[in-house]
């Protein structure tokens, strides 16, 4: 299978933080698969480090409250272009960009709330399965 999957969970240190989220277990699921890294922040022109991103009423702001919501909204356009003909999308829960189902609440204060990121949302409205590192089990079941 073609499968796309946020850079962060592959040990690349493009979050906002200059750190990443690897997750061992699932590379150890995906091995044989063909992976596209894609990383909608970083495609988005942002640097390595940045302010944190959280949505709020739909926007996307900085922690010193800019809005960058289509700064992010063209990068996320960037990705979707390189994942095309992929067989499922797994991104990396709670980022304002790739969070499937949770997502910080805009206040900066680590409250989680239901949502979905901004790439998240146009795979979704493109079409894709997509589902979260959190999805272990269905990612395993789906890939038999
Ligand atoms: S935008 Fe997505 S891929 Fe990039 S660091 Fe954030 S969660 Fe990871």
């Amino acid at each position: 299978m073609k499968i796309a999957i946020s850079a962060c969970l592959c040990g690349k240190n493009v979050r906002y933080d200059g750190s990443n989220k690897k997750d061992e277990r699932l590379l150890k699921l995906l091995k044989g698969h063909e992976l596209v890294l894609i990383c909608p922040e970083t495609s988005a022109g942002f640097p390595i480090p940045h302010e944190p991103l959280e949505i709020l009423s739909g926007k996307v702001f900085t922690s010193s409250m800019k809005d960058v919501t289509d700064k992010l909204i063209q990068g996320s356009y960037k990705c979707l272009a390189q994942i095309k003909d992929c067989d499922m999308v797994i991104l990396k829960q709670k980022s304002p960009s790739c969070g499937k189902g949770k997502i910080y609440d805009g206040s900066f204060s680590g409250r989680l709330i239901e949502g979905n990121g901004i790439f998240t949302k146009m795979c979704i409205d493109n079409g894709y399965r997509v589902f979260s590192e959190e999805d272990y089990e269905c990612i395993r079941k789906e890939l038999g």
